[in-house]
């Protein structure tokens, strides 16, 4: 296997999880007409994640398909997390992030949230500050998203 040296040493069942998500993105592509569209970029690594959304009418997310480039934090981060949002409304996703948040900071409790489904492998970032930014770059890309279809809908 073949080490990427960009990825910090976070535990081999969680390096497993994380490897996994990065060589077999999860829900990565492009769709028609979607109802949000978004890029988002980490400078201070070189991470860029494109994400698109499409909603219900009542404001859940029915379909997610992300781009992106960067390092194997980002984009296994932002694939983990398309497989957590569908059916889910901005109110949703935002306290997802926000306990995702308190798990990249070191929160226990957090780590063993199992609303967080697989992004509960990231938890060893807290140990590297400078990749936290790199493993919520998705979430932003989510939260802005959401604001983005939230627009849309209110001017229809
Ligand atoms: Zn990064």
């Amino acid at each position: 296997m073949t080490i990427d040296r960009s990825t910090p040493d976070l535990g081999s069942l969680y390096q497993e999880v994380i490897l996994d998500h990065y060589k077999r993105p999860r829900n990565r592509g492009e769709m028609d007409s979607p109802d949000a569209d978004v890029t988002v970029n980490n400078p201070s690594c070189g991470d860029t994640i494109r994400m698109q959304l499409r909603l219900t009418a009542d404001g859940r997310i029915e379909e997610v398909r992300f781009r992106g480039e960067g390092c194997s934090i980002s984009q296994a981060s932002v694939s983990m997390l398309t497989g957590l949002l569908e059916g889910r409304t901005r109110d949703e996703v935002e306290t997802l992030a926000d306990r995702f948040k308190e798990l990249l900071h070191g929160d226990a409790d957090a780590a063993k949230d199992k609303a967080l489904g697989q992004a509960r492998a990231l938890q060893g970032v807290s140990k590297f500050p400078t990749r936290i930014r790199c493993a919520f770059l998705g979430w932003e890309a989510a939260q802005q998203a959401l604001s983005q279809g939230a627009a849309e809908h209110a001017s229809e």
